[in-house]
């Protein structure tokens, strides 16, 4: 599956210590995403391993 694209299921959602909204989601290969809002208006993704 090298050409696997990763499909995000939305697992919920949290709020950091820093008040941002943290968006977690996950595919159904294992990956696991977390999006950041930022109160900055800033949204880097940071994919990891789970
Ligand atoms: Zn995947």
């Amino acid at each position: 599956m090298a050409d696997h694209v990763h499909v995000r299921l939305s697992q919920g959602l949290s709020v950091s210590e820093d008040g941002g909204l943290i968006e977690h989601s996950r595919c159904r290969c294992g990956a696991t995403f977390t999006k950041v809002f930022d109160a900055d208006g800033g949204e880097p993704e940071r994919p990891t391993r789970s």
